[in-house]
């Protein structure tokens, strides 16, 4: 089998593997489709990952082996694959925070990931993939369930404003999930005017391009005075994480979403106290937050479609991870076809 495996920054290896053999426990997947996701961007740029590895954490495939134990599914269901791997024992597990475990991990980086013809899964981490939505698209349930996670964190009541800042798969999925969840209005930011045209149409009340001096003043109006009662950064850079504080309303809530890989300079506490601002963090996702994804795109309330906006083979992988790097390429998730 062939997968590829990143095995210096930037750069990316197809190689010959030989094929797994299937345990009573788990299930042997032919991968359709792994996507890239800006978590595999970061580690193909940095290198900062025990190579060679394998990335790729978002994805779907077709069972092509069963272990004599997995009685829920069969060969041949369509299935997608929970990456986060996690001892089950400990007291977090226990608790239901298997992504916090100690001695876990993400496939794709602390473990290999998808980027692979076929791969193992334990029969506890699939799930069936609904009617009449595409593999391509599958692959965003699990980007879905880390967003699904962090809403589930902020506790988004119905009637309540919310400002998601950053329009990447994420930023568009919080869009969704938000106006799922009842949340009115859903403002949505960013710089790029063709990400706040697609934040509309994909449900957004409100568009707010960024940079704007007069950004309060306008959320304020939209919100009835008191501005957003929850603000998302879904964009993770000292800016926006510092926008977000400055922007909230007065005892509102602050989803950190987007990972900071840099320091927030010149931070004060001071108007996290003044304003009695609730700051919360969300780190990937648990099964818990599997099922509920998995029926609000069933269901139809979250379209996953308009986020695959480029397909590529195997063997042009690394154009992928390019395109991903160039905003000018429009890309917000490209779905590589493993076969
Ligand atoms: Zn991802
Ligand atoms: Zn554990």
């Amino acid at each position: 089998l062939l997968a590829a495996a990143l095995i210096a920054p930037r750069t990316i290896n197809i190689k010959e593997l030989e094929k797994p053999s299937c345990g009573p426990d788990s299930v042997l997947v032919k991968i359709d489709f792994t996507a890239i996701c800006g978590t595999d961007v970061t580690i193909y740029k940095t290198g900062n990952v025990n190579v060679p590895r394998i990335l790729g954490h978002e994805t779907a495939g077709t069972i092509s082996e069963i272990g004599v134990n997995v009685t829920n599914f069969k060969l041949g269901d369509r299935v997608i694959i929970n990456p986060v791997s996690y001892c089950g024992k400990c007291e977090l597990c226990c608790q239901g925070k298997e992504a916090l475990c100690p001695s876990g991990g993400l496939r794709g980086r602390e473990l290999d990931g998808f980027f692979a013809e076929y791969v193992l899964a334990d029969k506890t981490d699939i799930y069936k993939i609904p009617e009449g939505v595409s593999s391509a698209e599958a692959t965003q349930i699990q980007t879905l369930t880390t967003v699904y996670h962090s809403q589930r964190r902020l506790d988004v009541k119905p009637g309540k404003g919310i400002l998601v800042i950053g329009l990447g798969v994420t930023g568009l999925l919080h869009v969704m999930l938000a106006k799922a969840s009842g949340a009115i209005p859903v403002i949505a930011a960013a710089r790029s005017q063709w990400k706040l045209d697609l934040a509309r149409e994909l449900g957004a009340d409100e568009i707010l391009k960024l940079p704007d001096i007069h950004a309060l003043d306008k959320l304020k109006t939209l919100t009835g005075g008191t501005g957003p009662d929850a603000v998302i950064d879904a964009a993770g850079t000292p800016e926006t994480f510092l926008q977000s504080i400055e922007w909230v309303a007065p005892s509102g809530n602050f989803l950190s979403y987007g990972t900071l890989h840099e320091p927030v300079n010149n931070f004060s506490t001071f108007q996290t106290y003044f304003k009695e601002i609730n700051i919360i963090s969300s780190r990937a996702a648990s099964h818990a937050d599997w099922m509920p994804s998995i029926n609000l795109v069933k269901g139809r309330k979250i379209d996953l479609k308009r986020l695959i906006t480029h397909q590529l083979p195997l063997r042009q992988i690394q154009d992928g991870f390019k395109m991903m790097e160039d905003s000018s390429s429009r890309a917000i998730r490209i779905a590589i076809a493993m076969h």
